[in-house]
């Protein structure tokens, strides 16, 4: 064997992974199907400003660990996540938060926020929230469920709110307090130059081949290494004999204009259901960018069909159900390791990919 491991995929799962290996002595060989290292959070330069190709990319983790981990290979810069939420001509802060609250309804003071909200869900009795519907209603209230969560949430899942689960939701902070941070998490940042740069470090000195589908030239990939760590869709791996994974799509109408500042702001969400895409991203602000153009992307989520881009998986009962029975299938595997965000039908973000790959790395090694 010529490798110790293949690993399938140039995303930060096989990235660290990578890196771990070759600082362990051991050698390996990256393939990517793309025709660019770092999967999805890749950026794109144009005209010095970095374009998040796949969907905009915040950094921000609780683990002091990976904090440490990541800053061996990138400087970051302060960014903190702040977005605007626009309904019709009304703008308001994100999350929601007292900002939020004192626009919504003219107020200053926690307890007045408070009064109003169970004043506005009293009559409906939701003492187990049952669905992303009656989350919404008992944190926030009606009005910022009807202005701020209904439309987005129905455009970005396709689906009613009373058909999605709860916990998706629970991700954004609510606070009673004057704070605009997206996050509660002590580390916030961006890779200062981008985050391809960041992968890039990681890869220094492993040998990556581009452009290449293992599943294409599996015979010949396999006979290369003794360990297969792979990193892309889980029930593709398996033909899809058991049935398809869902997921929703994004498609990303990108522009360059020729204005310094389009939007004041690196995200603005649209709220309401009558503008067709969920959110317009202006690039250069998450570097605090001072080019004479600007870059900016409008996310149109749409329906997942076999041969998309895969974004985010559908974690109803159907398809945990489906995955869990590929993942028994995986579990018999002697030699593939299967990881990422892709491999375990989950929406990880970038730190917990990273914590699992090093975990994962640690077992093997
Ligand atoms: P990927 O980045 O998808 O890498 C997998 C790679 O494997 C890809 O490059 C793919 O081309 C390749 N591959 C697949 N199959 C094959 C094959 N058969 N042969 C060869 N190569 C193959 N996280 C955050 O922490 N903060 C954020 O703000 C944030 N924003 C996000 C926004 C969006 C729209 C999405 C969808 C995710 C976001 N995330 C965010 C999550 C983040 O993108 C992931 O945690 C991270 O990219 C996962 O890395 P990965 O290596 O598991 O997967
Ligand atoms: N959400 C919302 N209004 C907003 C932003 C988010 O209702 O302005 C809801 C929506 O249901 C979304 C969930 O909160 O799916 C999680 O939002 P997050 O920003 O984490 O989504 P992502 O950035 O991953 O697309």
């Amino acid at each position: 064997m010529k490798y110790d491991y293949l690993i399938v995929g140039a995303g930060l799962f096989g990235a660290v992974f990578a890196c771990e290996v070759r600082k362990r002595g051991k050698s390996c060989l990256v393939v990517e199907k793309r025709n660019h290292i770092a999967g999805n959070v890749y950026c794109e330069d144009i005209h010095g400003i970095q374009v998040h190709k796949y969907g905009a990319h915040i950094f921000h983790t609780s683990d002091k660990e990976i904090w440490e981990y990541v800053n061996q290979f990138a400087e970051f810069n302060h960014y903190v996540n702040a977005p605007i939420a626009r309904y019709k001509d009304e703008l308001y802060n994100l999350p929601f938060n007292m900002n939020t609250f004192s626009r919504m309804w003219g107020i200053a003071t926690p307890k007045e926020a408070q009064d109003i909200i169970a004043g506005q869900i009293a009559d409906l009795n939701i003492s187990e929230p049952k669905n992303l519907e009656e989350q919404a209603l008992s944190l926030a209230g009606r009005d910022v469920y009807e202005k701020l969560i209904k439309g987005y949430t129905e455009k970005q899942w396709g689906r009613e709110c009373r058909d999605l689960p709860a916990f998706i939701i629970r991700r954004l902070p609510l606070r009673f307090t004057y704070d605009n941070n997206y996050f509660n998490d002590r580390f916030q940042g961006i890779p200062i130059g981008g985050y391809t740069r960041l992968v890039e470090r990681l890869l220094e000195g492993v040998e990556v081949r581009l452009s290449t589908d293992y599943l294409e030239h599996r015979q010949e990939l396999d006979g290369l290494a003794d360990r297969v760590v792979y990193t892309g869709m889980i029930d593709r791996f398996y033909n899809y004999s058991l049935g398809v994974l869902e997921y929703r799509s994004v498609r990303f109408e990108t522009e360059e204009l020729e204005v310094e500042n389009y939007q004041g702001n690196a995200v603005v969400n649209y709220t309401d259901k009558e503008v067709p895409y969920t959110r317009i991203i202006e690039h250069k602000h998450f570097e605090f960018g001072k080019q004479p153009t600007t870059v900016i992307s409008r996310e149109y989520s749409s329906e997942w069909k076999k041969g998309d881009e895969p974004y985010y998986p559908i974690n109803d009962e159907k398809n945990n159900g489906l995955y869990e029975r590929y993942r028994q299938l995986a579990k018999k595997e002697e030699r593939i390791i299967f990881g990422g965000r892709l491999g375990g039908y989950r929406y990880y973000d970038m730190d917990k990919v990273i914590a699992e790959a090093l975990k994962v790395c640690e077992k093997e090694l």
